[in-house]
């Protein structure tokens, strides 16, 4: 038998208010562990195995061998006699980029130009957006749409666009295939049943009866968007998990850190992106983690969990929990409990 128990340095203990998680970063995957195992992984990480029976004098020695066992069945840890070969894993986050990620919305009034917004962007080195139309696009117009992309920093497309009967799954297939920048196509306001449309393995789009017409859509909170993988986890472990690094420009061209948020810093008109980007109040929020919002900073889910400053459970504190939330981390439940996405071993 080896002397101590090794996390791998991929798999981060997290600690909650009733119970805590281990986020493994590299399988994107959490588990629910009590409070316990926590405390046994972290305050006696460098003791051997023995000398965490005797921290707990000997009382549970059938239950922390269980633990580690089931670490190992999962994959999580191994045994060895020499832990000291493997160093934590640094969380420290860096991007050398002012912006990463952008938000433009449109609805049927729209008057704002995408080609300066994709340019000034582009010049910035902004390399993800997201666009959400409103209303429906023909299948040329989309194509025009993307084309805008080409030559550009973009990696990655995200569009969220009402429906048209030329928007078949044939057709976005087309479109993906030609363009490989456009992760993921969500046609909204559909007549037919919800369904995710798949083609030689690979995701066309997702097609939803919800009507996506308003900004108001978003901010929910839900497992299926938790995202536990090393970029993500390391930012948030001091900025905001959802608009660190974002610049959004609204329906009616304003900018702004959100789309749904009120304040606005200029008109996509007369203000450049750059000079917003740079501003300092602009950035405030950019620093709002998740150890700094109410209740939010009690749950084991903290690191992985989008955040939204939008809507807010207590509308003038900047700092309160998200307000499409409905997970309680004291109790351990979610009031919709079909959203519980991982089993406990508790
Ligand atoms: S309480 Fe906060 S961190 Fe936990 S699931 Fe809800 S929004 Fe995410």
């Amino acid at each position: 038998m080896k002397s101590h128990f090794v996390l791998f340095a991929c798999c981060i203990p997290v600690k909650g208010a009733s119970r805590s998680t281990i986020c493994d970063l590299q399988r994107n995957s959490f588990e629910l562990v009590p409070n316990v195992l926590h405390e046994i992984l972290t305050e006696h990480t460098n003791k051997s195995i023995q000398e965490v029976f005797e921290v707990y004098d000997h009382e549970y020695n059938e239950e922390i061998k269980e633990y580690f066992d089931f670490l190992v069945d999962k994959n999580y840890g191994f045994y060895s006699n020499e832990p000291h070969n493997f160093p934590k894993l640094d969380l420290t986050w860096h991007n050398p980029l002012t912006i990463t990620n952008a938000l433009v919305d449109f609805d049927r009034h729209s008057t704002h130009d995408l080609s300066v917004i994709v340019t000034q962007l582009s010049s910035l080195y902004c390399s993800a957006i997201e666009l959400r139309f409103f209303s429906s696009l023909t299948l040329e117009k989309l194509r025009q749409v993307i084309r805008l992309f080409d030559n550009t920093t973009f990696r990655s497309v995200q569009i969220t666009v009402g429906y048209h009967p030329e928007l078949t799954p044939e057709s976005l297939f087309m479109i993906r295939q030609n363009n490989e920048r456009v992760q993921e196509i969500l046609v909204h306001s559909t007549p037919q049943i919800d369904e995710i449309v798949l083609k030689e393995k690979f995701k066309v789009a997702i097609y939803t009866s919800q009507k996506i017409n308003t900004e108001a859509c978003c901010g929910n909170i839900s497992p299926h968007y938790f995202t536990s993988r090393v970029e993500f986890f390391t930012e948030t472990q001091s900025f905001n998990s959802c608009l660190n690094r974002k610049i959004s420009i609204d329906k009616r061209g304003y900018i702004k850190n959100c789309p749904s948020m009120s304040q606005a810093y200029g008109h996509i008109d007369d203000t450049t992106l750059a000079s917003v980007a740079q501003s300092k109040d602009f950035q405030k929020v950019w620093h709002i983690s998740k150890d700094q919002v109410s209740i939010c900073q009690d749950c084991e889910f903290r690191y992985i969990c989008t955040d939204c400053r939008a809507y807010l459970a207590t509308p003038n504190d900047i700092l309160s929990k998200p307000a499409k939330c409905s997970y309680n981390p004291y109790e351990a439940n979610w009031e919709d409990s079909s959203r519980e996405k991982n089993k406990a071993i508790i």
